[in-house]
């Protein structure tokens, strides 16, 4: 089967300025792991390895550049999914780690559970040899100074930053050369969140889903209003009766009219279709094309 991979770095109003890192970074991702996809890899490593350079990439609001709480800390949240099995591992609340979607990946694999969050994760990270860093390597200076732009602002919401401010959790979703579906979903969150707000990213069905018998989606924008709607678990649900493109475009339509949410996704169909829709005003996101060539994007909403 031919092999497709799709990643996004987030659905917001991303200012011209940032345009061209927006697209450097998720053309990077797919054309840097692509090849071993081709070559065999499964959808499971594949959408991690994905993960894992844009989580790298300071651009994105996930692993490093991620926007910071109102105690001006850090915290991640990430889940990866396999479409085989329906397995997931999940994290929250983490504040140590480079690479939130290999320890999800750990989660799902070397433990009972499918979800670890705050000190309990990084317990386990220690554990089985995830390497902690010092939380100020994942801080930027862009992320700092935004943080002291609106942490005393009194009109701050964090749903702002979908309307108008910079955002970009990352994404990625995959089917292998043996059909096998897998997504992943990696943040930092929303700016100014309070310490121990859990997002729609670890959210099973609302940041990430993967189910071979329909396909796989990763989502991103305002977690309050996505894990509202399950907005990953409905979009695979349309699959069933609708065309990739079709489900991601009612998916969000659903988001907006429903709980009048902020958002956008990214979907393989189980037959290798690509579906990407938002109402944010623009999504970034990247993918290999028929001919195994690499498109990335902005899209603006119409
Ligand atoms: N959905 C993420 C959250 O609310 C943020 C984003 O996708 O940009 O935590």
């Amino acid at each position: 089967m031919k092999p497709r991979l799709i990643v996004h770095g987030g659905a917001w109003s991303i200012p011209e300025k940032f345009e061209q890192d927006h697209i450097k970074g998720v053309h990077q991702a797919v054309a840097a792991v692509y090849p071993d996809l081709a070559s065999g890899m499964s959808a499971l490593d594949t959408v991690e390895a994905a993960v894992k350079i844009l989580e790298d990439d300071p651009t994105f609001d996930a692993g490093r550049g991620a926007f910071l709480n109102a105690f001006g800390e850090i915290e991640l949240d990430a889940m990866i999914m396999d479409g085989v099995t329906l397995n997931f591992g999940a994290l929250a609340a983490v504040q140590n780690i480079l690479h939130p979607i290999t320890l999800a990946r750990m989660i799902m694999e070397k433990t009972e559970h499918c979800m670890l969050v705050g000190a309990g994760a990084q317990h386990f990270a220690e554990q089985i040899g995830v390497k902690a860093v010092d939380p100020r390597e994942l801080l930027t200076a862009r992320e700092l100074e935004f943080y002291n732009q609106i942490k005393n602002d009194p009109e701050f919401k964090t749903k702002n930053p979908f309307e108008s401010f910079p955002k970009g959790t990352v994404g990625a979703v995959a089917r292998d050369i043996h059909g096998n579906i897998a997504a992943a979903t990696s943040t930092g969150g929303t700016p100014r969140k309070l310490p121990g707000r859990v997002g729609d990213s670890p959210i099973i069905g609302a940041g990430a889903y993967a189910d071979n018998r329909v396909g796989g989606c990763s989502a991103t924008g305002w977690g309050e209003s996505i894990m509202k709607v399950l907005l990953s678990k409905t979009a695979c649900d349309f699959l069933t009766t609708h065309s990739a493109m079709r489900a991601a475009e009612l998916s969000v339509a659903e988001l907006e009219t429903r709980v009048q949410g902020l958002g956008g996704l990214i979907l393989v169909d189980r037959n290798g279709s690509y579906g990407f829709a938002h109402n944010t005003s623009k999504m970034a996101f990247a993918f290999v094309d028929e001919d195994g060539n690499v498109a990335a994007k902005i899209r603006v909403a119409s």
